[in-house]
């Protein structure tokens, strides 16, 4: 029998392929706190960043580090147990009251964060024997969930609402559960939401939308993607983040009373983890109010948005159709769009490279983020520079 090759030898070469291959992945070391003004270990002078997910500016938001402080001093630092056990404090309980009545459903649980309660969800509300219909380009959580469930999945053509029906109807799975992205996540577009929930009623089935980069921006008072199209119904299930927009980290689900009892008792990545410090939930209780209270930032985030668009018509390289934070400029060559990544860090501007497989292949884009933390001169610094690499065939 021929020898098999040592464990470690072969994670080694592997290693040395994704070198090869131009896919490795590092980390960049970040010296100041999550800011557009950045320093990085690895570079002299300052980067103007646009790539976090900290659309309202407040995750370094001296109000919600004071909030965090002040929970730090009430309660300690850790939980102790999981919440079934003895790890639920009333600044939990607290905060998924508030998340609730602020999203405008009947309760809300919260998880550690957004991966766990996809994961923990999905297998609680569907099982062997039923299907999951899920937007082609929906959340790599949003997968995994569908994976845990042991669920059929069956993706439909992003958006695509005649095809969803087509293969909802199809279907003789005793349940049904529809899954999308709410604002897609490297594409910026916001899903047919009222479509989507229609299907979801004509069929029976579940519509858990996963707002990850909608809480906190769309919607009244930044409730979200489905305040902004004014949509409520029991086949809703609302997952939010709380580590995008809201400044701090975790997730909560949002729905039926019963639902969330549910998942109490069924959802396995809530169940079978220590609670999250319940400093951050009071932390949390306030960047809520700052959300509820940030239409200054949010109004000052679509000036910024409309800059951008209106100032980045190119020939080669397009923006995608997108009126939210992530503002995706599909340059399509793999190399191409690493070279223009790298040549605007030359010029402190820091704007990540996107390749596949996180997205279709020919379709490798820079991932533009915005904050309410930007000024327009710093998107107007974006845009010349882009111009300029643009013109100059980077
Ligand atoms: C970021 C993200 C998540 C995961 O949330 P975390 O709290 O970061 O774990 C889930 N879904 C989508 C669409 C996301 O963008």
């Amino acid at each position: 029998m021929a020898e098999r090759p040592d464990p470690l030898d072969e994670i080694r070469s592997s290693l040395a392929d994704l070198d090869a291959a131009g896919l490795r992945r590092r980390r960049r070391i970040v010296t100041t706190p999550c800011r557009p003004d950045t320093r990085l270990a690895d570079r002299d002078g300052p980067v103007l960043a646009f790539c976090s997910n900290d659309y309202l500016g407040l995750a370094a938001e001296s109000a919600l580090g004071q909030a965090l402080q002040a929970g730090a001093a009430r309660w300690g630092c850790g939980s102790g147990a999981s919440h079934l056990v003895s790890g639920h404090y009333a600044a939990h309980e607290a905060l998924e009251a508030r998340l609730a009545g602020f999203v405008g459903m009947e309760d809300a649980l919260y998880f550690s964060t957004g991966y766990m309660a996809n994961i923990g969800v999905m297998p609680a509300l569907v099982g062997r024997g039923d299907a999951i219909f899920a937007d082609k380009v929906n959340h790599a959580s949003l997968v995994d969930g569908a994976l845990l469930s042991r669920a059929e999945l069956i993706r439909y053509p992003h958006c695509d609402l005649a095809a969803l029906e087509a293969r909802l109807a199809a279907s003789t799975a005793p349940r049904k559960l529809i899954v999308t992205d709410g604002v897609f996540s490297m594409d910026g577009d916001i899903a047919p939401l009222p479509g989507l929930l229609a299907l979801a009623e004509a069929h029976r089935a579940w519509l858990l939308v996963d707002d990850a980069h909608g809480f906190g921006v769309l919607g009244p008072g930044g409730r979200g993607c489905l305040a902004h199209f004014g949509l409520a119904s029991p086949r809703l299930i609302y997952m939010g983040t709380l580590g995008k927009a809201a400044g701090a980290a975790g997730a909560f689900v949002a729905g039926q009373g019963e639902v969330i009892d549910w998942l109490i008792n069924r959802s396995r990545s809530y169940i079978f983890t220590t609670g999250a410090p319940p400093a951050l939930a009071e932390a949390l209780l306030t960047a809520v109010d700052l959300i509820e209270h940030s239409d200054a930032r949010r109004t000052h985030l679509d000036a910024l948005i409309a800059r951008l668009k209106a100032g980045l018509h190119l020939k080669r390289w397009q923006l995608l159709p997108s009126d939210t934070p992530i503002q995706p400029l599909v340059i399509g060559d793999n190399h191409e769009t690493l070279a223009v990544s790298r040549a605007l860090d030359a010029e402190g501007l820091w704007v990540p490279a996107i390749r596949p497989p996180t997205v279709p292949k020919g379709a490798a884009r820079l991932r533009i983020t915005l904050s309410a933390a930007h000024s327009l001169e710093q998107v107007d610094r974006l845009t010349d520079a882009l111009k300029r690499l643009e013109a100059r065939g980077a």
